[in-house]
């Protein structure tokens, strides 16, 4: 498909180059001929007015006019033939050329349409998995007459808890779809303000884990961005180490700003992620196995994805390093 359109895009591309290369080469014939015409079958008049024929004898002058009409022929040909030369090389050139040229247009529309189409099934898939587990339980109960008064909340309350997953998987949905789309502040930002924030709105799970947080003299820096994203970035991060890592294991944060960069690592002493599942982590809606965390933790995988997005909006990147069993740590620098 992606092929097709290539060579669709690479003939118009041919077309237009074509179009120009021969509108260029009829006009340089038309000139190159009309000049010949004007040298060779009617010279200008010689000296003080005198044609060169002048003084010839019929016969010479028939001769010499049918020597310049060959010439004329000859030169017309010549001129004609390199120009179909000319032409034909440029085709095969511009052939080349507009198919590369069209590839280049259209990869990266080709990718954000792939893209978008995989989104779209993930966030279908994810949706799904919630509203089809609340139908079966509800066809269940409704199709047996037995149904005690406690069965019944019960079920209620697993729907209950099937409807907070689909309230935060919307909600995340929306802030990603925001933040790809939205335009990012451009304000002077304290990063000790970001910490800080952040931290507390993490706090409540890591009071509730005895999580306690490490934290290393925070430098009076600041960044050009977006508050806002740039707190939701950090919790992203915090609040992994605090969801992934088992109770009571404490989570550093370090902060330092050398060489115009200012660097915020996460370190926790959680279950790690093993090295074939680092790289795709930062995807959207992929969740590592790792210590089955997948299964006893809850999330969608859309964090990272949006931490990332918003971390490079402000030309800064994010890294992780990971030792399964050990603990993880994620970086992120930011131009100060
Ligand atoms: P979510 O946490 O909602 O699943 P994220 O995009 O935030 O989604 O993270 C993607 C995956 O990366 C997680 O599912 C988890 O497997 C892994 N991960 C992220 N942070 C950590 C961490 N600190 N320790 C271990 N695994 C992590």
């Amino acid at each position: 498909m992606f092929h097709k359109k290539s060579l669709k895009l690479a003939g118009l591309y041919l077309t237009i180059i074509m179009f120009i290369s021969l509108f260029f080469s009829a006009a340089i014939y038309q000139l190159s001929t009309s000049e010949l015409d004007h040298g060779l079958r009617h010279p200008d008049a010689g000296p003080a007015g005198v044609a060169p024929e002048y003084g010839l004898s019929r016969s010479t002058r028939e001769a010499l006019r049918e020597e310049r009409n060959a010439q004329y022929e000859e030169s017309t040909d010549h001129v004609l033939n390199r120009l179909i030369v000319t032409n034909l090389m440029i085709l095969v050139a511009a052939g080349f050329l507009s198919y590369y040229l069209a590839e280049r247009t259209l990869r990266p529309i080709e990718e954000a349409n792939e893209a978008l189409e995989r989104f779209t099934s993930d966030a279908s898939h994810e949706l799904r998995t919630p509203i089809a587990a609340m139908q079966s339980e509800i066809e269940v109960a409704l199709m047996d007459p037995k149904l005690s008064s406690k069965d019944a909340k019960n079920i209620l309350k697993s729907n209950l808890e099937e409807l907070a997953k689909l309230t935060a998987l919307s909600v995340g949905l929306l802030k990603l779809a925001h933040r790809e789309n939205g335009q990012m502040l451009q304000e002077s930002v304290s990063v000790k303000s970001v910490i800080n924030s952040s931290v507390s709105r993490v706090e409540p799970l890591a009071k509730k884990k005895k999580i306690d947080f490490n934290t290393s003299a925070i430098p009076q820096t600041a960044i050009r961005g977006d508050e806002v994203a740039l707190t939701e970035a950090v919790f992203v991060i915090l609040d992994n180490a605090v969801k992934y890592s088992p109770d009571k294991k404490a989570v550093n944060i370090d902060v330092s700003h050398k060489k115009k960069r200012v660097t915020i690592s996460v370190t926790d002493q959680g279950p790690g992620i093993k090295p074939d599942e680092l790289t795709h982590i930062f995807e959207r809606f992929y969740r590592a196995d790792s210590a089955r965390s997948k299964s006893t933790v809850e999330g969608y995988g859309i964090g990272l994805a949006l931490a990332k997005h918003i971390v490079e909006s402000h030309d800064g990147t994010i890294a992780v390093s990971s030792k399964p069993g050990k603990g993880s740590t994620f970086t992120l620098r930011l131009p100060a």
